[in-house]
């Protein structure tokens, strides 16, 4: 979604660019992580917000919990953690008074700091979330994750580092120098985060006016991770969150409603696929080795066909069960009807969604978005071949800046989504990435 794509764009305290002009300047694959935080049990006066199961049960045995209580007092916290969304230990009345007061002497309940939320006519809703700090000299990172909702869905894009080591020509989270992985209790947060802001949990109601799907589903019901960062840099973290999301007793999120975006760590996709087994999405953007060498410099390290065979290896896969493959529309560079054919012809046999992403510039970068008829003649070939080929809507225009004038150029591609989804080509979820369950 481009909306997605504007998460990569600003970053109002990013340091300075120039590590990664050079490491750009100098073809550099990757930049080095300046500052990575390991994940664990929270330590004293920490949230236990966004927390797993074994380090809920550290926390527990660390406030000297009796271990034959323990499995029983964690599934109690998650049950109001993770299914009620609780934000004060008072109100676990489940629990003798003595264990809550001993909890909030020792830990909290909070969430990530909200410093912005915007608004767009259109539904979208984008917050600016600040972590808990890391030390003194961490003022806490700063993300964004971004809120899609439609009829039947609502689709929250959430991030996985903060910046990104990667350095793709196109991307703006690429020119960011710091950089760090999220834990999975801040991956967590996000969702958590989100339902506070929309009212998804039991008894709650959405702020006044607020778009949310109306077909009597969870507000959020699908995830992407297309926000910052590269999610297989940091698998340990994303597999542990999505476990924690799709918990069938607290979040309960579907596995098939979550959405892994990689550039291509192709050691990690089998791993994504075996530990916890999502959808995924492969940013492919270009057919040739030599331009993805230069658009995704990753492919220098796992070339178009590694990472495709990775892909044709990836568990689960049927005409139910797609792979997204992202493709950013850069004008005379990846564009032409060549582009277009070779692409059909590199996909044979995966099964596959295209999404066509109108490139959505950025202070500095050296690409323009294709003119509206050249996206429409490659999606055009793409469909002819027997796939759904849909542009990104452009959600959250008016907070984001999204790409030109699209809107009824995107009607149209709306109506050929919809007439493909009733000849059962799988045009299902294209417009938020997913397989639209
Ligand atoms: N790092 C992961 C996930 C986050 S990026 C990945 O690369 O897959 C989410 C998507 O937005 C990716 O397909 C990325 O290539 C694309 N993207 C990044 N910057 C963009 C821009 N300026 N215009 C259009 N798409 C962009
Ligand atoms: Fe941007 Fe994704 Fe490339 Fe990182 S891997 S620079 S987030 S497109």
């Amino acid at each position: 979604m481009a909306t997605v794509l504007d998460i990569a764009k600003r970053n109002p305290n990013a340091a300075p660019l120039a590590v990664s002009d050079a490491a750009r300047a100098a073809g550099f694959i990757e930049k080095t992580a300046e500052l990575n935080v390991v994940a664990g049990a929270a330590p004293g006066g920490a949230s236990l917000v966004g927390l797993t199961r074994d380090q809920l049960k550290d926390s527990l045995a660390a406030i000297d919990v009796p271990e034959r209580e323990l499995k029983m007092r964690v599934a109690q916290l998650w049950h109001w953690i993770y299914f009620r969304g609780a934000r004060d230990f008072a109100e676990m009345t489940n629990m003798g008074k003595e264990l809550r007061a001993k909890l909030s002497t020792a830990y909290t309940l909070a969430r990530p700091q909200v410093v912005s939320e915007q608004v767009s006519k259109d539904g979208t809703r984008k917050w600016l979330i600040r972590m808990a700090s890391t030390g003194p000299l961490d003022k806490g990172a700063e993300i964004e994750c971004v809120y899609i909702p439609e009829v039947d869905r609502g689709t929250l894009c959430v991030s996985s580092q903060v910046g990104c080591t990667l350095t793709c020509s196109f991307c703006h989270t690429g020119t960011q120098r710091l950089v760090r992985n999220l834990t999975s209790a801040e991956i967590v947060a996000q969702l958590i985060v989100a339902r506070d802001a929309i009212g998804d949990w039991p008894g709650a109601t959405p702020p006044d006016g607020a778009f949310v799907p109306s077909d009597g589903g969870r507000f959020v019901s699908n995830i992407v991770f297309m926000g910052m960062g590269e999610p297989l840099y940091n698998t340990d973290n994303v597999v542990a969150a999505i476990d924690v999301m799709s918990d069938g007793e607290g979040l309960t999120l579907s596995r098939r409603r979550i959405t892994v975006s990689t550039s291509g760590v192709v050691p990690q996709m089998e791993r994504l696929g075996a530990e916890a087994n999502t959808m995924l999405a492969i940013s492919l953007h270009a057919v040739r080795d030599e331009l993805r060498d230069e658009l995704v410099p990753i492919n220098r390290k796992y070339d178009i066909k590694q990472l495709l065979d990775a892909c044709r290896a990836y568990p689960g896969l049927s005409n139910a069960r797609r792979i997204t493959f992202e493709y950013v529309m850069l004008k005379g560079v990846n564009d032409s009807d060549a582009d277009a054919r070779k692409l059909v012809q590199l996909l044979k046999g995966i099964p596959a969604k295209i999404n066509l992403i109108p490139f959505n510039p950025w202070p500095g970068s050296k690409y323009e978005c294709s003119d509206w008829e050249r996206i429409e003649r490659f999606s055009e070939i793409v469909y002819r071949a027997g796939y759904a080929s849909p542009v990104r809507t452009p959600r959250g225009r008016d907070i984001l800046a999204a790409c030109g004038q699209l809107k009824s150029e995107t009607e149209k591609l709306r109506a050929r989504a919809r007439m493909m989804a009733e000849q059962g080509i799988g045009a299902e979820g294209v417009y938020a990435v997913g397989n639209g369950e």
